[in-house]
């Protein structure tokens, strides 16, 4: 078997890359597709339910994909440095590449707001971290401001390169199932991300790769749904920091995928993304953090409204009779980005004298 070289040598000629673009990679890409039979048998047949689990990515996000784009093209462009704002996996993944590319990467996070992983990572890379006293949306515009007056590149989903890159993760759920899932279900907080796979799925229907296009599900955090209201959230809140976001820069393209799709774009309560993220790490094995479960959380969602039994109705109607019917939900980022919120989720440890007694009791055996 060939190995892996990452999603510019697998995806080459789907991306504006020439021969001159000097590749840096760090292997992101062909992630796990992995069948959920926890899932599947909760939707009941024909209904087959997978997780992409972007986690698995260099740098724990889905972010790499459009990274390794956005910094190639970067370097080929002779810039010497990289800016963004992030609420913690833009910057994570900039620093890695930029690292490895020998670029300087600047970051601007809202203060206080970004997991500790995230903040290592950017921080381990050697990235002049600003912690803003401000959340996303307002570290974004001092982003673009500061763009306007020294030569940098912004790397923020705003560069069309990151959306590029990013749509390579549809490229392999297509690879691998074979054909598009009939519904794709993902977190949307800048919305870069559902903007660019949706790109994904139109550009390998139009090259005869696939025949029919996914229906596009994005879900928003309850606190931080703009998308949902039809208006610019101030304040956004909600345990998922990767989310919470107030005034997506990709507003258009979410619509434009929800609309041409015939999908929705929905609210999920911090309670249901939680409830999601143990679900995850408990029947799965997959352990991701909180905005990464909102797929999972608006999959639970939808099925409990038989939204998915009356799109089954319809497919039925369309005479596709025993074909199963293909689900596939984002994973976008791993778990250990966040370890405090998985330690505060479960129930707490239990201190014990190291005494057999005690310890019997204490592990749950009596
Ligand atoms: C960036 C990110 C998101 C949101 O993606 P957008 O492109 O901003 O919509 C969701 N989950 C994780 C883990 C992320 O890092």
């Amino acid at each position: 078997m060939l190995s892996w070289r990452g999603v510019i040598d697998a995806y080459r000629s789907f991306l504006p890359v020439s021969a001159a673009t000097p590749v840096v990679t760090l292997l992101e890409g062909n992630t796990p597709l992995l069948y959920s039979k926890y899932l599947s048998q909760g939707l009941g047949e024909p209904f087959q339910v997978y997780l992409k689990y972007e986690g698995m990515n260099p740098t724990g996000s889905f972010k790499d994909r459009g990274m390794t784009v956005a910094i190639s093209k970067a370097l080929e462009a002779e810039s010497r440095a990289v800016l963004c704002a992030s609420t913690g996996n833009t910057s994570a993944s900039a620093s890695a590449y930029a690292a490895k590319a020998g670029l300087r990467s600047l970051v601007l996070i809202p203060k206080g707001a970004v997991a500790m992983g995230k903040l290592s990572q950017a921080l381990i890379h050697g990235a002049r971290v600003a912690a803003v006293d401000a959340n996303f949306d307002v570290c974004l515009e001092l982003v673009k401001a500061l763009a306007q007056r020294f030569p940098v590149t912004v790397v923020n989903s705003i560069n069309p390169f990151r959306i590029e890159g990013q749509k390579t993760c549809s490229f392999e759920i297509c690879d691998v199932l074979g054909r598009a899932p009939d519904f794709q279900l993902m977190p949307v907080g800048n919305a870069g991300n559902i903007t660019a796979q949706w790109k994904g799925y139109r550009e390998y229907l139009r090259y005869g790769r696939i025949s029919a296009l996914p229906v596009m599900l994005g879900f928003q955090a309850k606190g931080a749904a703009p998308l949902v209201l039809g208006r610019v959230v101030a304040k956004p809140k909600t345990v998922a920091t990767a989310i919470r976001i107030g005034n997506p820069a990709s507003w258009q393209g979410a619509v434009g995928a929800r609309d041409e799709s015939r999908g929705r774009i929905e609210a999920v309560r911090d309670s249901q993304i939680l409830e999601a993220y143990r679900l995850l790490a408990q029947h799965e094995g997959v352990f991701v953090e909180p905005a990464s479960a909102a797929s999972v959380a608006g999959l639970l969602m939808l099925a409990k409204r038989r939204y998915f039994k009356q799109a089954l109705r319809k497919a039925r109607g369309r005479g596709k009779k025993r074909e199963p019917i293909l689900v596939v939900c984002i994973l976008t980022g791993h778990g250990l980005k966040d370890p405090e919120r998985a330690i505060q989720s479960v129930r707490p440890i239990r201190p014990a004298p190291a005494d057999l007694g005690a310890i019997t009791k204490a592990v749950g055996l009596a």
